[in-house]
């Protein structure tokens, strides 16, 4: 059994908390949000309250599931991020999606000081936080990929070993972008079926086994309908967040950027998250371009 400090129980970070508990794990759990202990603590976590206060002498585990690069440097690189008992040799384990360069920068920093570090952020959503089916895209030494794969096989169904410090998170926002270029895409073709008189079911039959098929069709219908548990079903309630994905396409425009890699459909899918939440409806699921097509955001 690991004693594990798990930072950041969000609508990711509770169902991934819950379970390592039932994996058998004691889980301590922090969060700025009180709420967010309290559901952790509903799913057998141990309230952690105050992090300066917390004798972390037993913690051999920290995972962070926080929204952005620098929620996790100030966890990782500042001297309040961590409580000053946390023992040498500790696994730091950061499941976020965040830049690139902070990922390396905490990796490098954590092994300096005797840490064993991976970024290891997730694909799949909240369903599958929930179900313990993510997918774990991994950076850092293989031997803190080792150390860290228990973990990873406790909260998800498949793990990837992507390579040196920082590369889970290039896998990441690569697979991303390809996702939010994909969505629209598959709003564009099902709001000019409807515009056409094609109906979504039968355009969805027909497209889903044809050379249409990816996952924001089969598995996240930008249309309602087809499939049943997409947010566009629930007038695109998140899900995932426009704004996450909007956070994720800035990520990729940035690091093109450094490595000089052309990517104008990313650019552009950029730009159309940026019109909704230039309109504040970037809570709405990221799906919810749909909305914008029709004129209806
Ligand atoms: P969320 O906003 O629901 O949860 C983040 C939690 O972190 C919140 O409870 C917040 O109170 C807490 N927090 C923020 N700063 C903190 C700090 N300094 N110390 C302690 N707690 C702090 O976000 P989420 O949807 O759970 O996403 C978390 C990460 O997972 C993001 O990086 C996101 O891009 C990524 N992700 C999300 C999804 C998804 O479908 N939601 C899918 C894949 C990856």
């Amino acid at each position: 059994m690991a004693h594990i400090l798990f930072i950041g129980l969000g609508n990711m970070g509770s169902g991934m908390a819950a379970n390592l508990v039932k994996a058998g794990h004691e889980v301590h759990a922090f969060d700025l949000s009180e709420k967010a202990i309290a559901s952790a603590v509903a799913n057998g976590a141990k309230a952690v309250s105050n992090l300066g206060n917390f004798d972390a002498s037993k913690i051999d585990t920290v995972i962070t599931m926080l929204p952005a690069g620098k929620h996790v440097a100030s966890v990782y690189t500042s001297t309040e991020g961590l409580p000053a008992s946390i023992p040498a040799g500790c696994l730091f384990m950061d499941c976020s999606t965040i830049d690139v360069e902070t990922a390396k920068a905490v990796g490098e920093g954590a092994a300096k000081r005797g840490f064993f570090f991976v970024d290891a952020p997730v694909s799949g959503g909240i369903a599958a936080a929930a179900a313990g089916t993510l997918t774990f895209m991994v950076g850092g030494p293989s031997e803190s990929f080792d150390k860290a794969k228990p973990f990873l096989e406790a909260m998800g169904k498949n793990i990837f070993h992507a390579g040196g410090a920082g590369m889970g998170q290039a896998a990441k926002i690569c697979n991303n972008m390809l996702l939010g270029i994909s969505m629209i895409g598959t709003c564009e073709a099902f709001n000019l079926a409807e515009r056409l008189g094609l109906d979504a079911q039968k355009f969805f039959d027909i497209s889903s086994t044809a050379s249409g098929q990816c996952w924001s069709m089969t598995s996240y219908c930008p249309a309602p309908g087809p499939v049943p548990n997409a947010p566009s079903n629930n007038n695109y309630k998140a899900g995932f967040a426009a704004a996450m994905m909007l956070k994720d396409l800035r990520l990729a425009g940035g690091v093109a950027e450094t490595a000089r890699a052309s990517i104008p459909m990313g650019a552009m899918a950029e730009q159309i998250y940026t019109l909704m939440e230039a309109a504040g409806k970037d809570d709405l699921d990221f799906s919810g371009v749909m909305k914008l097509l029709k004129g209806k955001l």
